[in-house]
């Protein structure tokens, strides 16, 4: 079986929230300025253009409570056209960053970001997990009024996907022996969690 790509794959995940999608701009400057072939790319977006193509939502934070089985046709897609994508922008000197989640809260119960058959068709060096205190996770919920995360239960609901969320990510990790990258997301300093995950970078090969 192939574990790796050619170029260097790092999967970001996170609860809702967290800060993920901020923290991955600044990586982007970071590699930018630095001169280094990379791409980043939000796995939300490829389901997201798939299910409102389809008229199935018209938000994206309503992908997750639709059937599962639909959920299921959005994930492996959006696997398939991300590593198709990967591989036709990155060369051996490349990074691919996926913005993703390693669990997710639908309203069929915890469901897993990254089974096997999508972990190995990203085949990750790692997955990044992003994490603050569930406090804290949760004002930023609320000032971000473009988005609808209140199913995920406040501070209590914060917190018991923060569980899932690392016992998800080693689980994931486990299938494609990738590491587990834990990364505080300090609350008015994101740069300082996308500095870790370039330090991050430059350790895997
Ligand atoms: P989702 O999984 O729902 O896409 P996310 O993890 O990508 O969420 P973001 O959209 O990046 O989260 O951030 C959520 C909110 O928190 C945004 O309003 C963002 O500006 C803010 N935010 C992110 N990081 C920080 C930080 N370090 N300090 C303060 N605010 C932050
Ligand atoms: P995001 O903007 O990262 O919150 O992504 C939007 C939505 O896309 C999420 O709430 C999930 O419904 C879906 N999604 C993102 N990544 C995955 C994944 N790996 N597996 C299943 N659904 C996902
Ligand atoms: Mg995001």
């Amino acid at each position: 079986m192939v574990l790796r790509n050619p170029f260097v794959t790092v999967i970001v995940t996170g609860v809702p929230g967290v800060g993920k999608t901020t923290v991955l701009g600044k990586v982007a400057e970071m590699l930018e300025s630095r001169g280094k072939r990379f791409l980043v790319v939000n796995f939300g977006d490829y389901m997201f253009s798939e299910a409102s193509r389809e008229g199935w939502v018209r938000h994206r934070d309503e992908m997750r409570h639709l059937p599962l089985r639909r959920q299921l046709q959005l994930q492996e897609m959006a696997a398939r056209a991300i590593r198709i994508e990967g591989e036709k922008r990155l060369g051996e000197e490349g990074v691919l960053l996926v913005d993703t989640h390693a669990v997710i809260k639908t309203s069929t119960g915890f469901w897993p970001g990254l089974p096997e058959n999508v972990v190995k068709e990203l085949r990750p060096d790692s997955i990044v997990l992003v994490e603050a205190p569930p406090e804290v996770i949760h004002e930023r919920q609320m000032r971000d009024r473009g988005r609808v995360r209140s199913d995920i239960g406040g501070v209590e609901g914060i917190r018991e996907l923060l569980s899932f969320a690392r016992s998800a990510a080693m689980a994931s990790a486990t299938l494609v022996a990738a590491s587990v990258y834990i990364v505080e997301n300090v609350e008015g300093r994101p740069e300082e969690a996308a500095a870790r995950i370039v330090e991050l970078i430059e350790r895997l090969r």
